[in-house]
């Protein structure tokens, strides 16, 4: 038995095990009555820190956007403007001219600002903890505290730290590093996400007990439970070791009796294109491309977008890639474009309806920008409108479309992309036979689906159990969208999380799913458990499933 285990939130379905290493600890602050201070030096201290630092932050830039992409590194673009934030440079000063030593004087101001971005609301608490990140680098450089480079780990570590921002697990190499587990953050955090599409054992919101570890400890990450296991014995190590899951599958898969089910991945990062193709994604089958507006000043110029789409359509030249347009509001907040407060954001203007709006330019640039990447990559590109609720925003959205297209700055007899809409809302899983008639194909976002089929948001842990699509309620809105696309002879795919639940497979391949789209981390099992399922019987099972009448028949129907 492991000799004690923490607990947190597991963020990807692996186990790991290795070495403690820390990242980001080791700062601490000169006791001002114990030091003589002379307010020229600490200045020079200060502008010598933040020389360094910037420099620093530069070579990180380049080094990212080689091995990452260009829309990683934009966040040490962020970072450098913090850097140079005038207000926060002369609050330093002040304090330094008051007879503060330079680290205290960063500390305080920053924490200042700190303090005011947490204070808000969503995403733009994220501003916070590029601040945390651009004081640490500076403290440590004023304190001569020693910070591991995360791009260069030795083999088996396991990185803890009190968060990881996305800058920092941009650099996680999973061929080098065993997992990661933090003090903060949830299921939903940057760190989580990516951890997923790595493949990374990750544990999160473990708390202050993280604290209690020290660099060198033996670790079992342990993301199935959300456990850190310290010390763990022989069994438990080899347990971990031995957990990889199923082999990779890198053709396309079919169930026993032929039924083709393309199996593809949820991406949000250039990042995350190479880990999916690894692990044997068909294509993308669901893009967030609003991931590529966080973490930096202003938004990405079409250049910018294109060159993201366009390396995505390349990487899976026989496959298809499904970008999704711009998925703004609810939870997705983005700091620099100016969104209201709302009682209810999740009801609010979010999705198409702040894309057709407020958005409109921002829309536009990015149709242009997909369309331009569709004429020169070599995947097929389809486009796929959020949260849908109404016919008209689907006419309004294809008519920006249309007026993107004709405009003559790319070859367009070599674009001819699929368009769909997702199906999130009740409204839309009502209405799929009118959007069918319209589309290429539709797609069920089954996170935001159950949440309005439920009234049951699906940030709240309260009413987690009824966030759950295995709902019979939820399974005939899923059931009802099939069965309007098939009836126009048009696929339908489902990129939800239950889309990427093995345990789910037979139902969903059985619910006449075309298509099931996830984070690249479960693409082994999933493709594996397409093949092992037989179509027919798995179709029987699914129309049980839809007509039972409460959640514990659905189980019941899937175990027997
Ligand atoms: C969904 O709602 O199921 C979905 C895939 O979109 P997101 O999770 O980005 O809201
Ligand atoms: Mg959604």
């Amino acid at each position: 038995m492991a000799e004690r285990t923490l607990h947190g939130t597991g963020a990807t379905p692996r186990s790991g095990v290795g070495t403690v290493v820390w990242y980001g600890r080791d700062i601490s602050l000169p006791d001002p009555d114990d030091v003589e201070v002379d307010p020229e030096t600490e200045r020079r201290r200060f502008a010598d820190a933040v020389d360094t630092a910037r420099a620093e932050l530069e070579s990180e830039r380049e080094a990212t956007a080689e091995r990452v992409g260009e829309d990683e590194a934009a966040v040490f673009d962020a970072h450098i403007q913090f850097l140079e934030d005038p207000t926060i440079e002369d609050a330093v000063e002040t304090m330094i001219a008051d007879g503060g030593p330079a680290p205290n004087a960063v500390d305080a101001a920053f924490g200042e600002h700190i303090e005011q971005f947490e204070g808000m609301d969503g995403r733009m608490a994220e501003r916070a903890d590029d601040l945390r990140d651009v004081r640490d680098r500076l403290l440590r450089l004023l304190t001569d505290g020693e910070r591991v480079g995360l791009g260069d780990l030795p083999a088996g570590s396991v990185v803890l730290a009190e968060r990881l921002t996305p800058s920092d697990t941009a650099q996680l190499d999973p061929e080098r590093v065993a997992g990661f587990a933090t003090v903060t953050g949830g299921r939903t955090s940057h760190a989580a996400i990516f951890a997923r599409s790595l493949a990374l054992p990750a544990v999160v919101g473990i708390g202050t007990d993280l604290d209690t570890l020290e660099d060198g400890a033996e670790v079992v990450v342990d993301g199935d439970n959300g456990t850190l296991l310290v010390s763990p014995d022989d069994s438990e190590r080899a347990a971990a070791a031995n957990e990889s899951g199923a082999a990779v599958v890198n053709d396309s898969v079919k169930t026993t009796d032929g039924r083709h089910v393309e199996v593809a991945a949820n991406i949000g990062q250039p990042a995350e294109l190479k880990p999916a193709a690894k692990r044997g994604a068909d294509g993308v089958g669901l893009y967030r491309t609003e991931f590529l507006f966080l973490d930096r000043e202003t938004p990405p110029s079409e250049d910018e977008q294109y060159e993201a789409i366009r390396q995505a359509l390349d990487t899976f030249p026989d496959g298809r890639v499904v970008v999704r347009t711009l998925d703004i509001g609810g939870d997705k907040r983005i700091p620099y474009l100016d969104l209201p407060d709302e009682e209810n954001p999740f009801l609010g203007e979010r999705g198409i309806r702040r894309s057709l709006a407020p958005d409109s330019d921002l829309f536009a640039t990015q149709l242009r920008a997909l369309l331009r990447a569709a004429a020169d990559g070599a995947g097929d590109l389809a486009i796929m409108f959020p949260l849908v609720a109404t016919i008209e925003e689907l006419d309004a959205a294809l008519d920006a479309l249309e007026a993107a297209a004709g405009l003559d700055d790319y070859d367009a007899d070599a674009v001819d992309p699929e368009v769909g809409v997702m199906i999130e809302t009740p409204s839309a899983a009502f209405m799929a036979d009118e959007l069918a008639a319209r589309v290429d194909f539709l797609s069920i976002g089954t996170n935001d689906l159950t949440q309005y089929v439920m009234a049951a948001d699906r940030e709240n842990e309260r009413v987690g159990d009824l966030h759950d699509p295995t709902h019979p309620g939820v399974l005939r809105a899923i059931q009802q969208t099939v069965t309007a696309a098939h009836a126009e002879d048009i696929w339908v795919g489902m990129c939800g999380e239950m889309a990427g639940d093995p345990d789910l497979t037979e139902l969903l391949v059985g619910l006449g799913l075309d298509e099931l789209s996830m984070s690249a981390v479960t693409i082994p099992e999933v493709k594996t458990a397409v093949s092992e399922t037989s179509y027919s019987s798995a179709s029987e099972r699914g129309d049980r499933a839809q007509l039972a009448a409460t959640r514990s028949e659905v189980h019941t129907t899937l175990d027997t």
